[in-house]
């Protein structure tokens, strides 16, 4: 089993003084990889920054002209979260590009699974818009360029962070070739992913599932979502190989989100996803980091994902649980179950 990494310095180069999405997340991470012992069982892949052409497959010309002419001026606000500096351009596309050597590792057999530790993140970047602090839609461009360039007929994103990845469900809604699946707080940024939005009615039906949850949904109603939901899902659908949009933002201590999570508690769903991956395809998974912004929770996690990915136990949850009751799921469940296509088409009948 081998796992491979995508790490790299230069991502510190895209920061904003105050901002919660700051270079400081990713070089926790590089403290506690070194200080982990992992260093030595993981494959640290090269990277490269993404072609334009690799970028306009998923987004708009007008929306790269305008990130790249807002840096060319040295900086500014894209829109009141989402900030853009004067080396953005080049670390947005080194991002996309890191995210496209991992997938690629991946799809060509030199790693099993892996996991791209990159900013800023993606999953809001629609086909048109910057929004959401994420430029380019990191791991929508990665998928495309496995759908096109790779034998890759149907892949899965499973995007876990707090906020609904509208970008993603924006650029795949109408391709059935790939599944997207999220989970995330409702209300809240952006709004969207309610229930009835199941991709094209046409094109794509049944090939966007959205699992919106109550404030405080914590561990069980997590792994409930994964066992009942995500994961029926996704075997209906056979993906030829499993991406997610690993934000780890639902934690209980996380500053901008309202979910209740512990490290062990995203460990289980790592697990999950590992096990699915394993037996629908061949062990391929590959892992894109998007949310997350308690920085002890963000380490704890990525660490507790890569042990997971290594065949290692998840390690110690150093910020423990919240104990809280959970809120009542059986709901959300019971509607995912009768009324969403692919679920229906699974026989899904259990409302256990
Ligand atoms: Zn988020």
């Amino acid at each position: 089993m081998t796992t491979a990494i995508v790490i790299d310095q230069r991502f510190d180069l895209h920061t904003w003084h105050g901002h919660v999405e700051h270079a400081g997340r990713l070089q926790a991470i590089q403290r506690a990889l070194q200080t982990s012992g992992l260093l030595p069982s993981l494959m640290q892949l090269p990277i490269r920054a993404a072609t334009e052409a690799e970028l306009l497959a998923v987004h708009s010309s007008h929306m790269l002209h305008r990130v790249r002419q807002l840096a060319s001026y040295g900086g500014g606000q894209i829109d009141s979260d989402t900030y853009v500096t004067a080396d953005s351009w080049d670390v947005g596309l080194l991002a996309a590009g890191a995210t496209i050597a991992m997938v690629e590792a991946i799809a060509e057999g030199r790693c099993h699974n892996g996991f791209a530790l990159v900013r800023p993140p993606g999953h809001h970047a629609t086909d048109v818009r910057s929004m959401g602090f994420c430029l380019f839609n990191n791991i929508a461009i990665a998928a495309r360029v496995l759908l096109d360039r790779y034998d890759i007929r149907r892949l899965a994103i499973v995007d876990f962070d707090v906020h609904h990845g509208n970008g993603t469900q924006d650029i795949f809604y109408r391709d059935g070739r790939v599944l997207f699946c999220s989970t995330h707080a409702s209300p809240l940024y952006p709004g969207t992913g309610a229930v009835y939005e199941t991709g094209d009615p046409h094109m794509a039906n049944g090939t966007t599932l959205n699992v919106p949850l109550p404030y405080g949904t914590g561990d069980e109603g997590y792994d409930r979502v994964f066992r009942q939901v995500i994961g029926p899902a996704i075997h209906q659908f056979q993906p030829e190989i499993l991406l997610v949009s690993a934000g780890f933002d639902a934690h209980w201590s996380d500053p901008i989100g309202p979910m209740a999570l512990s490290v062990h508690g995203f460990a289980r769903l790592v697990q999950h996803l590992l096990t699915w991956a394993q037996t629908l395809c061949n062990g391929r998974i590959g892992f894109v980091l998007e949310g997350g912004y308690n920085i002890a929770a963000l380490t704890a996690s990525v660490i507790a994902t890569l042990r997971l990915m290594l065949g290692m136990d998840p390690g110690p949850d150093p910020l423990g649980k919240m104990n809280a009751p959970e809120p009542n799921i059986d709901r959300i469940i019971t509607t995912l179950h009768t009324q969403h296509p692919l679920l229906i088409q699974a026989g899904y009948q259990g409302v256990a």
